[in-house]
């Protein structure tokens, strides 16, 4: 009989003990706020807060409830307005083109290359069209951030960065986030770090990092932010920006400490796991691996592989096959968003033409969650079974 996978693609692992002591601890004292602290107390916020900031090597660091949140709390804080264009990529999830229509602002989507990144051509022939790029790291492939802050300093486009897939990945050993004038991180349950739901937006820029603190909803007490700017920075600010409640609690923030702490360890485990399923994979006919950059220090929760030149067909009788031997795979190919899938044309409201070359790579781009509870058996498994099934239908076709 044909060899079957029975695991769960979207289990998680447990919250680890110590985070769920700090948790209970923060229940037992009540104080849930981040504002609300007893006499000489630092709030488990602030704490996250700085402890990311040293940990990506920034200045100042906020936490905020949700990645998409960051984002367009990263957008106001630099100026953009509605009405304003704001350039992004073609491939990504909802809650990134999301963020831009949030503040009345208008997607330009930017092309998809073969290694899953924005297309540096197309983003020079888009570059005039807008003053800010939310430059989305989807699913942990990292673009040539050299190239492309060249390309975006001289052209004077300021660049965020989406890193809700690239907490703990880096470039040429600079951690993602930290390139653009901003980095957005999601501490939603999918991501690296899980609180069920959360966000970190980290800067060197204190007149951008002020913003941002008073935008999230921080009142007049800036001064609790450790990591934030001296009060100097907050001194017109202040008075000019809106408060647009959005902050994190102590009950997530002492979940999420322990976690960031541990992050190179568990970068680590889901690289073992990604490079066991990648090495599998290589060399399967009619099956293109994505190879990952020297430059590129990858965290590997999920990965793709291209089925380049297949017909909707093929593609879905591989999904099919792969389905019924307990392997879970998405396509970015489908006409019809499912699940947390969805592409820059079903997303209407932001009036994108068609762009041929991220349709032909999208058309054959199958990806696939890879959690930390697969052991490497698990996944050398469901290698096994993806290759047998692209081969077949491959081979048959
Ligand atoms: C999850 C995600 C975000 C942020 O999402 P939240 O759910 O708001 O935390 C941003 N960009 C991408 C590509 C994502 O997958």
């Amino acid at each position: 009989m044909a060899e079957r996978f029975t695991g769960s693609f979207t289990q998680q692992e447990p919250i680890p003990e110590d985070a769920i002591e700090a948790a209970v601890a923060v229940m037992r004292h009540g104080r849930l706020h981040r504002y609300n602290t007893a006499p000489g107390e630092m709030a488990e916020v602030a704490l996250l807060e700085q402890e990311f900031a040293a940990m990506t090597g920034v200045k100042y660091c906020l936490a905020v409830a949700s990645g998409g949140y960051a984002m367009a709390t990263a957008l106001r804080a630099v100026g953009v307005k509605p009405g304003d264009r704001v350039l992004t990529n073609a491939f990504t999830l909802a809650p990134v083109p999301g963020a831009i229509a949030s503040l009345g602002a208008v997607p330009v989507f930017v092309d998809v290359t073969e290694r899953l990144v924005i297309d540096l051509d197309d983003l020079a022939a888009k570059a005039d069209q807008a003053d800010v790029l939310l430059l989305s790291h989807m699913r942990g492939h990292l673009v040539d951030m050299d190239a492309l802050m060249a390309l975006c300093d001289v052209r004077g486009i300021t660049v965020i960065e989406d890193c809700a897939h690239t907490m703990g990945a880096a470039w040429n050993g600079k951690p993602s986030g930290t390139q653009g004038k901003l980095g957005c991180f999601s501490c939603q349950t999918y991501k690296h770090v899980n609180a069920g739901e959360g966000g970190l937006l980290i800067t060197d820029d204190a007149e951008v990092a002020a913003r941002a603190i008073m935008l999230s909803g921080s009142y007049m007490l800036y001064d609790r932010h450790t990591a934030g700017p001296g009060p100097e920075a907050f001194e017109t600010i202040r008075y000019e920006t809106p408060n647009i409640s959005g902050r994190m609690d102590n009950l997530r923030a002492a979940v999420l400490r322990p976690q960031v702490r541990r992050l190179p360890e568990q970068v680590a485990r889901w690289n073992e796991r990604y490079r066991v399923i990648e090495a599998r994979l290589r060399d399967t006919p009619g099956l293109t691996v994505i190879d990952r950059p020297e430059a590129e220090s990858i965290v590997g929760s999920s990965i793709q592989f291209l089925l380049k030149g297949w017909s909707a067909e093929d593609v879905e009788a591989v999904l099919a096959r792969c389905a019924a031997r307990g392997v879970e795979l998405k396509w970015f190919g489908k006409a019809e968003p499912m699940g947390f899938t969805s592409r820059y044309d079903t997303w209407r409201y932001a009036r994108a033409e068609r762009m041929p070359a991220s349709d032909a790579v999208l058309a054959g781009l199958i990806d696939m969650r890879v959690p930390l509870t697969f052991s490497l058996e698990d996944c050398a498994l469901i290698a096994r079974i993806i290759r047998a099934e692209v081969s077949a239908v491959f081979q048959g076709g």
